[in-house]
């Protein structure tokens, strides 16, 4: 047996629907409709709630099939096998709803398009339950746009081999909704340094060195919002943070309306194990910005720091990326964009630092605490 896909229809004359990142709309390439995700999602309502169904109904059958003293009949025991099979090997079966192919998928795929046909799918009953996401960020830069961004990127490297600049390679870019967490938190430093400034003076023969030493506090929270971690294994942790930042005011619900067209992936990475990389880039952050208020010293030397950060809400979202992936003897090259603002990554600088909404600071030097006079003779 297998899962369900949907793939959404044009209600003028049933050709496949895409969503269209320019317009903001789901566009029917063969008679030129358009709709919005709100019609079609109405209009498909009762086939999603279906498709949900229809996956806890075989979680739930499967877990009977499984549990010991249940009488199994023969149909239900090859099922119950073939799916333990599928499962082992981290894939789901589906049947394209337009030409009846059998797809065999990874896991964690949520959305594809037929390999067959050519038609946009959506796998609806991945998103049921803890795996529905909050959000999702619909793709604003199209594919043209992430085609023409590449080649660019790619003329300027005379090293590149020739093969990288072939059109059909280049087509090759792939518009994938990426799983997200989304943290909010507080994090409270608290963090002593020992300074010195040092001054120097002639008076006749004698140079006259003075050196105030300073003990220098710094206390405040830094509240963040948002801060990104994919919740992906298989794209690689830095190449996504470096195609932040993304514009959250523009994250609708979560609506499978925004996925045909595109790839898209459930989480493999939970929560709990990617607030770790949330927590390490929020205290990092608030200790810099600690350190980058202590200024005007000859020397600074942190003595005592006390940095914890509080976790507040979390949400799951799905952004958009452009991805190409190849290999070429033997080593990996990839080309990520923001779908959003078409950021992309390559050899550009990476910038950070807008994790912060709101920042307040202490800044107590406690006392100047002796001179020390040199004489020279
Ligand atoms: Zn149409
Ligand atoms: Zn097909």
């Amino acid at each position: 047996m297998s899962s369900q896909l949907t793939n959404y229809q044009c209600p003028a004359c049933t050709g496949p629907l895409r969503y269209d990142g320019e317009s903001g709309m789901l566009q029917c390439d063969y008679c030129g409709s358009r709709y919005t995700a709100e019609e079609i999602e109405k209009l498909y309502q009762d086939k999603l709630d279906q498709a949900e169904q229809t996956s806890v109904d075989a979680a739930a059958s499967a877990a009977a099939a499984a549990a010991p003293g249940t009488d199994n009949g023969d149909a239900e025991q090859a099922y119950a096998e073939e799916s333990w099979n599928a499962e082992q090997e981290g894939m789901k079966l589906y049947n394209c709803p337009s030409c009846g192919a059998q797809l065999i998928c990874d896991a964690t795929t949520a959305a594809t398009s037929c390999p067959y046909c050519g038609n946009p799918t959506v796998m609806p009953g991945q998103f049921h339950g803890m795996l529905k996401p909050d959000y999702i960020l619909p793709f604003r830069v199209t594919k043209e746009q992430a085609v023409a961004a590449l080649k660019k990127y790619y003329h300027g490297k005379r090293l590149l081999p020739k093969t990288f600049l072939a059109q059909n390679h280049i087509q090759e870019v792939k518009g994938m909704y990426v799983p997200f967490w989304l943290f909010d938190g507080t994090v409270y430093a608290d963090m002593e340094y020992r300074t010195t400034r040092v001054s120097a003076i002639r008076q006749g023969d004698e140079m006259i060195t003075t050196t105030d030493f300073f003990d220098v506090r710094r206390a405040g929270t830094v509240h963040f919002t948002r801060i990104p971690a994919d919740g992906s294994k298989k794209m690689p942790d830095e190449l996504m943070d470096s195609i932040e930042p993304y514009d959250y005011s523009e994250m609708k619900p979560f609506s499978t309306a925004y996925m045909p067209g595109y790839l898209a992936d459930i989480y493999d990475v939970d929560d709990r194990e990617s607030y770790e990389r949330a927590k390490v880039r929020g205290t990092h952050t608030a200790e810099h910005l600690m350190d980058s208020t202590v200024s005007g010293y000859s020397s600074v030397s942190p003595v005592r720091k006390q940095v914890r950060m509080k976790r507040e809400r979390t949400a799951y979202a799905l952004l958009p990326v452009w991805m190409l992936s190849t290999q070429w003897n033997g080593e990996n090259f990839i080309f990520a964009m923001n779908g959003q603002t078409g950021k992309f990554i390559g050899d550009l600088p990476v910038s950070r630092g807008r994790y912060f909404a709101w920042f307040a600071g202490i800044a107590a030097p406690l006392a100047a605490v002796m001179a020390i006079v040199l004489y020279f003779l």
